[in-house]
């Protein structure tokens, strides 16, 4: 469907990679000249490393990397450490601005398939405008990040946000996607969910995770948390609409329960007086106050909404 050969990208997202970056931007060279050489993508493919303020020989590692080999590779560093959810938007960006028809990121360290970048790019050009990576399974994960993770997707399915378990980072994604991600101004944009959310063409590919090939994993308890927090609140307000649905089941609770005391009060006989009184009215407005939150809720939900300035709309195409 391409007449000329397609440009591609591969962004690679470092934070202390210093261990594994040099074997990591040979082995990825390599898939580029193999791509290449099968005439499916053109010469001046290139790698782009988004140094995330790293505190170790990364940035003079990438540096020296470019006198080697050029302009095959690219670098970005930031000032200080903005998480690698800002490291991959920052390289999308970036190589829509080099130039690009698509974009891989990939890990560092290499722990997704790299092999499965020349199915992503077949998939390209096949017509996919997203080619997402999921994972074939968690066997290198220990079993606490195995257990969050499992909860996570089934969290954020039950929200509303359907994307699919074992989901990741290692995606392809063309220049069109790359458009639309640029109209996006909010901060803490989740790509997960913003790739899944804009409803461009997409299909799927299973890959193998192996080991991490040296160096400490980024991630730990809390910044796992933070992300899967981030990604919760960035594309789901179900959290807040459950206030005020626990404020109306509070409520009619009360009724239950006031209808039960006037039975024991009247019928019984064996309530201490204003006892009655004080239980239902106290449940009753627990409840309105828990709705009124939940109203509140949902006017957060609105300001939340038009704070992000998110396009309205992303047309796909126009006759004039
Ligand atoms: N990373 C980053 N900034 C951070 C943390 C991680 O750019 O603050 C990069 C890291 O260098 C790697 C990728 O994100 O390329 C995934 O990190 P890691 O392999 O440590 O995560 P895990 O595979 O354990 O989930
Ligand atoms: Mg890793």
């Amino acid at each position: 469907m391409f007449n000329k050969k397609s440009k591609l990208a591969i962004i690679v997202p470092c934070y202390n990679e210093e261990l594994v970056l040099q074997s990591t931007a040979e082995t990825l060279l390599n898939v580029l000249d193999r791509i290449i050489k099968n005439g499916k993508i053109s010469r001046d493919s290139y790698l782009y490393f988004v140094d995330d303020g790293s505190k170790d020989r990364t940035w003079s590692i990438i540096t020296e990397l470019h006198n080697t080999y050029g302009n095959r590779i690219k670098g970005a560093k930031f000032l200080r450490n903005f998480g690698n959810q800002k490291a991959l938007i920052a390289g999308l960006l970036g190589a829509k601005n080099i130039g690009c028809d698509c974009a891989v990121t990939i890990d560092a360290d290499l722990q997704q398939d790299e092999n499965m970048i020349e199915t992503f790019v077949d998939e390209f050009h096949k017509g996919a405008e997203i080619v997402s990576g999921i994972r074939n399974d968690r066997k290198t994960d220990t079993f606490f990040k195995k257990f969050t993770a499992i909860c996570f997707y089934k969290l954020m399915n039950i929200l509303g946000v359907k994307i699919p378990a074992n989901h990741s980072d290692y995606r392809l994604v063309s220049y069109k996607a790359l458009q639309i991600l640029e109209k996006y101004s909010e901060t803490g944009l989740f790509l997960r969910g913003f790739f899944h959310e804009i409803g461009l063409k997409t299909s799927y590919v299973h890959f193998d995770v192996k080991p991490r090939l040296a160096g400490k994993s980024k991630y730990n308890f809390f910044s796992l948390t933070s992300l899967a927090l981030n990604g919760i609140t960035a594309y789901s307000i179900v959290p807040l609409r459950i206030i005020a649905v626990m404020g109306v089941l509070t409520v009619l609770g009360s009724f239950i329960l006031a209808a039960e005391v006037i039975f024991e009060k009247y019928f019984l006989h064996d309530t201490p007086s204003g006892w009655a009184t004080l239980v239902v009215l106290l449940a009753f407005f627990g409840g309105v106050q828990i709705f009124c939150l939940g109203i509140m809720g949902e006017y957060l939900g609105q300001v939340f909404n038009e704070v992000k300035a998110r396009p309205r709309y992303i047309k796909e195409e126009e006759i004039l």
